[in-house]
């Protein structure tokens, strides 16, 4: 089974294949707009969150870009525009803590929606660079602050390396001193690191051991920088605290749970990024959907915001995972472990700047008070990553700013209720992204993400001719089964001699189905998409075919398409002992097809072992 197929399907980030396009679109501005930062602006009678606590009824002025005065008493400059305050909640520019920034415009993205800095956790050094240098020359207006690792620290075909970023892996703590040395050249804020071997989600890949991520933490510590891990189960986490890591990028996602755990990570002085977002995310959609119809959220909201939001890894984790991962967070705060918000957009079931608001709901749900969750999106994160001065309101500081309705500190929903933004003392000229939003809906020519023209040809995709089990397209074939689901099922393909049409081989698929999880199923899976889960445009489709041969019982074909979420639509057939060919009209699953992120082809229902044989899958 292609390990590239595997490795991908979890925590993809998907788009991240684009960055190396999006370098080229850096220089294009997006949002900036609305005032010059000369301006004085006094936003008086206001209720202030500082970053720190709530102030009710104060005064504050910004000029040139700065904060120039914070009190009850500040005085009004002549000339200066007054904005009324009263009833609603100035704040800092939200943070967020974890993101991959694969293109200028996520960053203006961001700022319309409050968070005017983000903590990107991995993208490709030539994007770092290209948006740090327009950062540091001033070119960046109309954008988040930005702070970034670059590339990250990976075994050989460990995570990271599926997104065709080119990454220089490691292969042990000899190699250590050397990555972080090219890190520090290329102008790293800190050093990103990977510890998963792909065991949460139920599938395996190569990861690093402990002694080259001690060597990678010791080197960046000698040079001055954090080190950041994704450690994927509890275990990892543990592992990685006890090897003296800064912060923690993840909570795990495996369901692990630990008393001592809170206390372990205060001890060891680091701060723990919970993204409860994208593992809420693997398991199911609803605080993404509830960002995708916010009242207040949802006219900002872009047609591929929207089937970002919607978008799922297309396999779970084992259900507990999320509550797991939800329970750890008041032992945290209980140790006094500094919490940080992040996303992790722009996996699935996130978008830019909308899900950080999710984040926080999140937040609160976990045990965090209103008051926790406003400084674990702002005083924190900046401390932590040294955000120049940003998170904080005070005199002197840069005038990045959050006016809301309402008061966040009763009920956290009021950060989506937002007034205006500043950056920079410049003011986010809201009202024309969001006419940008509302044409980019309407016009939708959708799904641009799975476009390609490969895949509007007829074709036949798989003989089953070969040394390996391949396709003509797409991320090709891998084994699915309910393990995802915390299910028991297993099954294996493998090419077998004797294949239809007078064909040498075949693709057989033996397993069984076993009871245990919430569903049932276990077979062969086609990724028509460049990555398992990325859709494709396959709706020139008119008939998918295949041959096939079993032993006597009903199998399922099953499509998932991205606007139908985790509900697959599916289509029984049964195949005899000898080879016979189906057809399935993709009228009959009433799909458009443009979205199509995979066909499974195998045993679901009812348990017990199975043997199908499948040959010659076209679609035309
Ligand atoms: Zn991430």
């Amino acid at each position: 089974m292609p390990e590239r197929s595997r490795t991908a399907v979890a925590f993809s980030l998907l788009f991240i294949l684009l960055a190396a396009a999006a370098v080229l679109m850096v220089s294009r501005e997006a949002t900036a707009g609305g005032r010059a930062e000369g301006g004085p602006v006094v936003i008086r009678n206001v209720r202030l969150f500082d970053g720190d606590r709530i102030v009710q009824k104060t005064n504050v002025v910004f000029a040139g870009g700065r904060v120039t005065a914070v009190g009850p008493k500040a005085a009004v400059p002549t000339g200066a525009e007054v904005i009324d305050g009263t009833g609603k909640t100035l704040l800092p520019g939200l943070i967020d803590a974890h993101v991959h920034i694969i293109t200028a415009e996520a960053l203006s993205q961001s700022l319309v929606f409050g968070v005017t800095a983000v903590i990107d956790m991995f993208t490709s050094a030539d994007l770092m660079k290209a948006l740090k240098a327009d950062q540091a020359a001033g070119r960046a207006g109309g954008r988040a602050f930005f702070v970034s690792p670059g590339i990250l620290a990976t075994a050989p075909g460990g995570h990271g390396t599926q997104f065709g970023i080119p990454i220089p892996t490691l292969r042990g703590p000899a190699d250590a001193r050397a990555f972080v040395d090219d890190r520090v050249a290329d102008g790293s804020d800190f050093i990103k690191i990977i510890l998963d071997d792909g065991s949460a989600y139920s599938f395996s890949r190569p990861t690093l051991d402990m002694a080259t991520v001690s060597a990678l933490i010791a080197a960046a510590h000698a040079r001055g920088k954090a080190a950041v891990i994704h450690a994927a189960t509890l275990q990892n986490c543990r592992d990685s605290l006890n090897a003296g890591v800064d912060g923690l990028a993840h909570l795990f996602f495996d369901g692990g749970s630990d008393p001592e755990f809170g206390r372990l990570a205060a001890r060891k002085k680091a701060f723990v990024i919970p993204t409860l977002s994208v593992i809420q995310g693997v398991g199911d959609q609803a605080m993404a959907i509830a960002v995708a119809k916010d009242s207040h959220l949802s006219p900002y909201l872009k047609s591929a915001d929207i089937q970002g939001l919607r978008r799922s890894f297309g396999f779970r984790i084992n259900p507990s995972s999320y509550r797991a991962a939800e329970a750890a967070v008041p032992l945290l705060k209980k140790a006094g472990v500094p919490i940080l918000a992040g996303t992790d957009a722009p996996n699935p079931g996130t978008a830019y700047g909308a899900s950080l608001h999710g984040e926080l709901s999140l937040l609160v749900q976990a045990g965090l008070t209103p008051l926790e969750t406003l400084r674990a999106a702002t005083s924190i994160p900046a401390a932590k990553f040294g955000l120049a001065g940003r998170g904080i309101i005070r005199k002197g500081g840069p005038a990045d700013l959050v006016l809301i309705n309402g008061d966040p500190s009763l009920n956290i929903d009021a950060t989506r209720d937002i007034v205006a933004v500043w950056k920079d003392g410049v003011r986010v000229n809201r009202e024309r992204y969001k006419e940008e939003a509302a044409a980019d809906r309407a016009g939708a020519a959708p799904a641009p993400s799975g476009r390609s023209p490969e895949y509007s040809r007829s074709r036949l995709v798989s003989d089953f001719e070969g040394q390996e089990v391949s396709a003509s397209f797409g991320a090709g074939w891998m084994i699915s089964t309910d393990t995802m689901a915390g299910g028991k099922s297993k099954a294996q393909m493998r090419l077998a001699p004797g294949g239809a049409e007078g064909s040498a081989q075949a693709l057989l698929v033996v397993g069984e189905t076993i009871p245990g999880g919430a569903s049932l199923w276990a077979g062969a899976f086609f990724s028509p998409g460049p990555a398992p889960m990325t859709p494709a445009d396959l709706s020139s489709t008119k008939v998918i075919s295949f041959w096939a041969r079993g032993d006597g019982q009903e199998f399922t074909v099953m499509i998932f398409a991205q606007s139908h979420g985790y509900r697959p639509i599916a289509r029984p057939f049964a195949p005899a002992a000898e080879w016979r060919k189906f057809e399935f009209p993709f009228s009959d699953f009433g799909l458009k097809g443009d979205d199509i992120m995979g066909i499974f082809i195998g045993a679901s229902g009812k348990p017990g072992p199975f043997s199908l044989w499948l040959d010659n899958f076209r679609l035309d």
